[in-house]
């Protein structure tokens, strides 16, 4: 079994790299929850951790304040999601100068859905960037930055058909972007087909896949639904029965996740985007699972200048 076989292999953990996804908090209570989050993440050592943003700036402060901390607090760097939803370019211009006046560097752009909900017809702002790759240009005409994009291994649903949605990746490459994080999938042979299709169309950025732990199976089933992703019928087997039984639910979730994964390492992938939901056991333990360790506290402390 392919699991035995890539527990013996001493090197894995050194070459595959993390990030993490974060969403800005809305009460105290979940300030709380983030933090522990944060802290006991943290010394995977991620690439990078990105705060999402939420429709039409309606995170605006929350996002730039749950970034700012990261920057002061910890020794991580975080990537500020971006979105054009409702905005003209002014004020999306505004919020780039701010990020950057903070010492942000990295950025995830992106065109947002509209403030009425996945599914909803999007209308762009008359005065606004229409989608994610004029985010990026805009972005990459301001500075150097490193700007990840999206990515769709099942296509987004507005796309009409594979080659319209791999266009528009290209059409954000060209514009600047260095990475794609993909939307979360469970099927590895989606992915690994999306990435062959990218690459026959000349596209050779980093496509990371976005691995979503599935922490409640029927949330996660209806918001799949809602964006394009197909929920293959094994895995609503795997969570049958389990709604009212969260300690086992965890553990099914737990197998899956690392079983998705590790079958992407096998496949040749290096580096993997968590959407945490704000949690960390189960990101934690898969990031053990593939030879990832936490550094000491030592390691940790910022260099004597
Ligand atoms: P784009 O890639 O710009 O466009 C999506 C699709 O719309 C295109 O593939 C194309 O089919 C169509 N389209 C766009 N422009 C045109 C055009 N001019 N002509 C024809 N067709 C066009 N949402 C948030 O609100 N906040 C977040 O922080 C956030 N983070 C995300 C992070 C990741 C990694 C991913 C994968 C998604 C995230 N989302 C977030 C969700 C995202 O906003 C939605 O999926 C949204 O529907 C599309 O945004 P996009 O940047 O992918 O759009």
């Amino acid at each position: 079994m392919s699991q035995f076989r890539l527990s013996r292999r001493p090197d894995i953990g050194g070459r595959i790299g993390v990030s993490f996804e974060f969403f800005p908090p809305k009460s105290d209570d979940m300030e709380r929850r983030l933090w522990e989050t944060v802290t006991r993440l943290a010394p995977l050592k991620p690439r990078f951790v990105s705060v999402t943003y939420g429709a039409g700036g309606s995170t605006r402060e929350r996002t730039a304040r749950t970034v700012r901390r990261i920057l002061q607090e910890t020794s991580l760097t975080p990537a500020a999601h971006l979105t054009c939803v409702d905005a003209d370019r002014e004020s999306v211009d505004g919020v780039i100068a701010e990020f950057v006046a903070m010492g942000v560097r990295r950025f995830v752009a992106l065109r947002g859905d509209p403030r009425e909900g996945v599914g909803a017809r999007y209308r762009p702002h008359p005065q606004g960037y229409t989608n994610g790759a004029e985010l990026t240009a805009a972005l990459k005409a301001r500075g150097d930055f490193d700007i990840s994009v999206s990515a769709y291994p099942e296509k987004h649903p507005e796309s009409s058909d594979f080659a319209t949605d791999i266009d528009m990746l290209k059409r954000k490459v060209d514009n600047g972007a260095t990475r794609a994080i993909t939307q979360f999938f469970f099927d590895n042979d989606l992915y690994e087909r999306y990435v062959e299709r990218a690459r026959r169309a000349g596209i050779y950025i980093p496509i990371v896949p976005g691995i979503l732990p599935v922490h409640n199976f029927a949330q996660v089933a209806n918001f799949a639904g809602r964006c394009g992703a197909h929920v293959p019928v094994w895995l609503a087997e795997r969570f049958e029965g389990l709604e009212n039984d969260p300690q086992t639910h965890a553990l099914v979730a737990s197998a899956v996740a690392a079983e998705q994964v590790l079958d992407l390492v096998e496949r040749g992938v290096d580096d993997f985007h968590f959407y945490t939901m704000n949690r960390a056991d189960l990101v934690f333990a898969i990031c053990h699972m593939i030879g990832i360790r936490a550094a000491s506290e030592a390691e940790m402390r910022p260099a004597a200048a």
